[in-house]
């Protein structure tokens, strides 16, 4: 019978095809943490004294970062809050909302909710009413987001944003950018974003070598509470495509995910000394955020619809 690669206990719950491995609840649980933690350190995303902001929307990603991130708070290495976007989608949105705030308040982590609305004049629902279906809902969202995600932070007197981006979400935007030639986005996919300017605060992926499926495992395996159903706006995206692709692909080559990520870090060295990260951005008119021309990118969509 097959039992425990570590412990020798004959209750498994994953065998991980990449590297032949068989772990039980516990074993898995801490194999999970150890190389979250492992990785924080490597890549100096965090240091003692950080007070990070998690962008928490409730979704197994983001509640497993959460959970482990938490780990630091306890031991006093760090401070946490978190933070929660209501984008307004009506009938997704809700859900998340409640379920991000019953885990922060679980762990005694500060928790705020902003909205769309209240910042921008209207939520990403009314955005798509008034959109001639030019861009995908997610164009808005990942930019409108972003923009607050910022303010927030920099509100907070944060030093670092956490984001629950995992393996499938880094090896998808990898394949995206190179896809699509978009090489300058593509040097600064990474574990901690190199920021071109200074008024953004630096963002920290500490989930991004493990795969969505054991994000999802570890968040039953753990007994945490987490928003499962899918955004209505998700299908059909490049990202989308891109993800049922690789996923497809995974299932005869398992290694294909990590191989992407570790191929690109080689090609990252080399594509960085070919192409110079802007320095620091201008001031958007409007906003008064960092932008690369006269308007950011949120303010040009809003511009677009008289939003004041
Ligand atoms: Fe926003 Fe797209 Fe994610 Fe929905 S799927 S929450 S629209 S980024
Ligand atoms: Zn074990
Ligand atoms: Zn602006």
């Amino acid at each position: 019978m097959n039992s425990c690669t570590k412990c020798g206990n004959t209750h498994i719950i994953i065998r991980r095809k990449q590297s032949g491995q068989s772990l039980c609840k516990e074993c898995f649980l801490a194999s999970i943490n150890e190389k979250v933690l492992k990785n924080i350190r490597k890549y100096k995303l965090i240091e003692k004294g950080d007070k990070v902001l998690m962008a928490l929307s409730g979704g197994k990603d983001s509640v497993v970062a959460l959970n482990i991130l938490n780990s630091l708070k306890e031991r006093n290495i760090i401070d946490l809050t978190a933070l929660t976007i209501d984008e307004g989608i009506k009938g997704y949105r809700e859900e998340g909302i409640k379920i991000a705030a019953k885990n922060a308040q679980k762990l005694g982590v500060d928790h705020k909710i902003v909205s769309f609305k209240d910042y921008l004049g209207l939520n990403l629902d009314d955005m798509m009413a008034k959109n001639d279906q030019i861009r995908h809902a997610c164009t808005y969202c990942g930019v409108f987001r972003r923009w607050i995600l910022n303010r927030e932070a920099q509100e907070e007197e944060a030093t670092k944003i956490a984001t629950g981006h995992n393996l499938d979400d880094e090896t998808q935007s990898i394949i995206m950018n190179y896809l699509e030639g978009n090489i300058n986005n593509l040097v600064r996919i990474g574990p901690k974003t190199e920021a071109p300017d200074k008024r953004f605060t630096v963002k920290i992926k500490p989930l991004r070598e493990i795969p969505e499926k054991e994000v999802g495992l570890y968040a039953v395996a753990a007994g945490l509470k987490v928003h499962l159903s899918g955004c209505p706006y998700a299908g059909e995206s490049f990202r989308w495509e891109i993800g049922s692709f690789i996923k497809e692909l995974s299932i005869n080559h398992p290694t294909i995910m990590y191989s992407t990520l570790k191929g690109f870090e080689k090609i990252k060295t080399a594509l960085k000394k070919e192409i110079t990260i802007k320095g620091n951005l201008g001031v958007c008119k409007r906003c008064g955020e960092p932008a690369a021309d006269d308007l950011c990118k949120a303010c040009t969509f809003l511009k677009d619809w008289d939003v004041k």
